[in-house]
């Protein structure tokens, strides 16, 4: 584990960068939104870029048909990082079993990204809550506390 105090936006920029042609290949556009040009946190990179690609990840293979992927970072005392995708959602009977070792509902999944994005967070004393995006999709909103 290497923390450190790092710009979360260029970390955002390149996990964009990494996953935009994922994202291409299936019609689908990966956006950043910022508030803010930069912003400190205290981190470990590598595994937060781990975190972004397993929801970037989730989130391309939600979507069965083109549209777009936000990342949207917002600071309101705490720092947002909100995942925002136009694919089905997941239903609130699944949100609790999310992040559970080898809950998947897909063939060939493994149920372990969660799981390990959930590790992750938590030793950054972030959290993940699951929220419905309208008219369609989900949104994987990670806080992080400025205390
Ligand atoms: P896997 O991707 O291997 O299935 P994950 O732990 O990454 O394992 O995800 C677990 C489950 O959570 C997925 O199988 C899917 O049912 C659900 N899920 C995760 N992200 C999304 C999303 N963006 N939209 C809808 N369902 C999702
Ligand atoms: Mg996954």
């Amino acid at each position: 584990n290497q923390f450190e105090e790092d710009d979360i936006v260029s970390v955002l920029e390149d996990v964009c960068m990494l996953m935009r042609s994922q994202a291409r290949m299936n019609d689908i556009d990966l956006v950043l939104e910022s508030d803010m040009e930069a912003f400190d946190l205290y981190c470990d990179p590598q595994q937060l870029k781990q975190v972004f690609v397993n929801l970037i990840k989730n989130a391309i293979e939600a979507m069965e048909e083109p549209g777009s992927i936000t990342i949207r970072v917002t600071n309101e005392d705490d720092l947002y990082v909100d995942v925002i995708d136009e694919g089905p959602g997941v239903p609130d009977s699944l949100k609790a079993k999310l992040g559970q070792p080898f809950f998947t509902t897909k063939d060939k999944g493994t149920g372990l990204g969660l799981m390990v994005t959930l590790d992750i967070l938590e030793s950054h004393r972030a959290s993940l809550t699951i929220h419905d995006h309208e008219p369609q999709g989900s949104i994987f909103r990670l806080q992080f506390r400025q205390s």
